[in-house]
Formats: C-alpha cells, sequence, structure tokens
C-alpha cells in the first residue's frame, strides 16, 4: 500500500526517509492451492527481485516471472498481443509497466470482473533489500495463486461467465502511478467493470488483532460506496463461506487513514467501478521496513483470505448483471 493517500509530487526519498514508521465453509469453492501461494511469494519476495522498485532491473524481473506464468497457466495477453501496457513514469520518465492477463467469460466475455494487485514495491536503500512480502508481494502471488485456481475450473467446465482480467500494477508505493495510467488508458471498457477487487497486503496478522477472539478477519474497503450490493453480496457470501470477521472500520467515510484513497482501486472509483479492496490492516511495525520478509507471512489466514476473495470474485462474474452504480461516492 502507498503511503500516499492521493498522488503526490513529493520526492520519493524525502517522504520515505520522514515516514518509517477457521475453519472452512462447505459451499466454499475453495481452491487456490497453498503451494501455489508459498511457490510464488517466495519467487516475488526474495533478494533476487532486489525489492521491486519501480523503473529498476529488480522490477524488471518480476515483471518477466509475471508474464512467463500468466503465458504458462493459459490466461490470454491482456493488451492486444502483449500483458504488458508500457507506460512512462511521471517523475523520471523511466519505462515502467502494468501486466494485465485474461480469462474469458463463457456466458459474458464482454464484461468483466478486474482482480488487481501492485508488484512494485521500495527497493534498495543504504544497501538494504525492501522485499515487500506482505505489501505487496501477497496480493500479487495471490493473483497467480487465483488464475491457476480458475484456470483449473475453466478446465473442468465451471469457469467464469463474465470475463476476469487480472492485473498487476506497478509504481504504486511512488503515488499509484500504474492504475493511474490504466484508467486513463483502460484495455476493457470501464463500463462494462462490474468491480475492482484489489488486494493489497493481506498476508499478515496485525499485532493489535491478536488480542481479538478471531485472528481469522481480514478488513474490506469500499463496499459501501459507488454500489449499493456490494457490501450485501459479500456479507452473504461470507456467511456461506469462509465466515471470516469482515472488518469494515476503515470504510467509514471519516477514516482518518485515508485508506479508501491509498491503493489502485482508488482510480477506478474515481472514474465510477465500483470496489472493494481488502487489507489485512498492518499500518504500523513491520509496514514499509525491510523486516517486511515472507517469514513473518500467516500462510493460514492469507490462504483463507485469499480462497474468499476467490469466492468472491466468481460470485460477480456468474451472477445475472453487473453490479448497479446506484450511489455517489
Ligand atoms: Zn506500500
Amino acid at each position: 500500500m502507498s503511503k500516499y493517500p492521493i498522488i503526490l509530487k513529493t520526492s520519493f526519498f524525502l517522504t520515505f526517509l520522514s515516514a518509517i514508521s477457521l475453519s472452512f465453509g462447505q459451499k466454499s469453492i475453495d481452491t487456490v492451492a497453498l503451494s501455489d501461494l508459498q511457490r510464488h511469494l517466495s519467487v516475488i519476495a526474495s533478494d533476487a527481485m532486489e525489492g521491486r522498485e519501480t523503473g529498476t532491473p529488480g522490477i524488471e524481473k518480476a515483471a518477466v516471472y509475471l508474464e512467463t506464468e500468466f503465458k504458462r497457466l493459459g490466461l490470454s495477453p491482456g493488451n492486444g498481443k502483449k500483458y504488458r501496457q508500457e507506460y512512462r513514469t511521471p517523475e523520471e520518465n523511466l519505462k515502467a509497466c502494468n501486466i494485465v492477463a485474461q480469462i474469458e467469460g463463457s456466458i459474458f466475455p464482454n464484461e468483466y470482473v478486474v482482480v488487481s494487485a501492485h508488484y512494485d514495491h521500495l527497493g534498495v536503500y543504504n544497501g538494504v533489500i525492501y522485499n515487500g512480502a506482505d505489501d505487496d508481494g501477497s496480493g500479487t502471488a495471490a493473483l497467480l495463486a487465483m488464475a491457476e485456481a480458475l484456470m483449473r475450473l475453466k478446465k473442468l467446465g465451471k469457469g467464469p461467465q463474465r470475463s476476469v482480467v487480472f492485473i498487476a500494477f506497478s509504481g504504486e508505493e511512488k503515488g499509484l502511478w500504474g492504475s493511474s495510467y490504466f484508467s486513463d488508458h483502460p484495455t476493457i471498457p470501464l463500463e462494462k467493470v462490474s468491480c475492482d477487487i484489489n488486494i493489497d497486503m493481506i498476508g499478515r496478522i496485525d499485532p493489535d488483532r491478536r488480542t481479538a477472539d478471531t485472528n481469522h478477519y481480514v478488513f474490506i474497503v469500499g463496499q459501501s460506496r459507488l454500489s449499493s450490493e456490494t457490501q450485501r453480496i459479500l456479507r452473504a457470501l461470507n456467511d456461506n463461506t469462509q465466515r471470516l470477521t469482515l472488518d469494515e472500520k476503515f470504510d467509514h467515510k471519516k477514516d482518518p487513514n485515508r485508506i479508501y484513497y491509498r491503493s489502485d482501486h482508488y482510480n477506478f472509483a474515481k472514474k465510477g467501478v465500483p470496489v472493494v479492496f481488502f487489507y489485512d490492516g498492518m499500518l504500523g511495525g513491520d509496514y514499509h521496513e525491510p523486516t517486511d520478509d515472507i517469514e513473518l507471512i500467516d500462510w493460514e489466514v492469507y490462504h483463507k483470505r485469499t480462497n474468499f476473495i476467490l469466492d468472491f470474485t466468481m460470485s460477480l462474474a456468474n451472477r445475472e448483471t453487473l453490479l448497479k452504480r446506484d450511489l455517489a461516492e
């Protein structure tokens, strides 16, 4: 997740320096393999990726990994013949890219559910690599594991009825650059997007939550805005599947952390596309620290959250209509 609630022009390094700061339900689809999450995250959050800072050779390795995996799984390139959507960064005019891959819907191929996560992080500072295992290696690995699960379902004839578009954004940590570019140059018509389901940090348990009666929680944000249907669908689905504690406090319009404005979903919401943001609530502790490493991931909760996001993706892909756009922001 970005430190920036809105797109700022401030020098990255200046702000960087100053801000250091279950049980499975019977009806769940439950097809994300834990081993897939582990395999992908161990690559994405490895030192070899050099912290994945936008515009560096490290993030290029991550981009190649994403392209290779989407191709291996059989997803279609989402930008014409390419998985890459290239753009130049606003500040240093460096080359950067989003990675877009899609699975064609069986009944409504020209309607879409977007699942997004950012694959960039903070890079290397003073010789220390910031691996960003939770932020947002967890979301990036979830995209790949979900894509693999959906392709398995598709081969069984149970694939999504609407097209599902996976987007790995770059430039998020710098100020939501990749999603800003995408929302101005979309590869699919935004009016045909039911929802952007954005995942940014879902692999950890916030230490503040450890005193609660369950660690099986996830924060959801955006569900009460733009569409009157989203919140009801999420709650009912959760009751019938993963039974997570859905914590909605960051969705409050007066949330002082302004989480709604701080990750890539906001660039979809700005264009009127309903959004739901999934998040583990980490703001202190290892957030934006070099200690955000794979060893601190809680695999059981991460797996459960990813399965819930897959269930939600399928429920939007398979319902009769796109989400209504009947609320103001
Ligand atoms: Zn971040």
